[in-house]
């Protein structure tokens, strides 16, 4: 295992989590499942809590670094 295949931490609740129930902004951070409700704005939108970015829920689960 390389430190690069390790998926971020939460950047909200900055716990480990599994990297399919990750969501990714362009600006680098990832927010779990859990804590994506509390920045949604509607049902396939989320704000990014680091850049304020508007994110697509779904399209933003399918960014990833590897
Ligand atoms: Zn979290
Ligand atoms: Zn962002």
């Amino acid at each position: 295992m390389s430190d690069s295949k390790i998926p971020p931490n939460c950047y909200i609740c900055e716990k480990k989590t599994d990297v399919d129930k990750l969501y990714y902004c362009i600006c680098d951070i990832a927010v779990c499942n859990n804590c994506i409700n509390s920045v949604k704005r509607n049902e396939n939108t989320w704000i990014c809590p680091k850049c304020s970015n508007e994110n697509n829920s779904s399209k933003s689960m399918l960014f990833r670094t590897t």
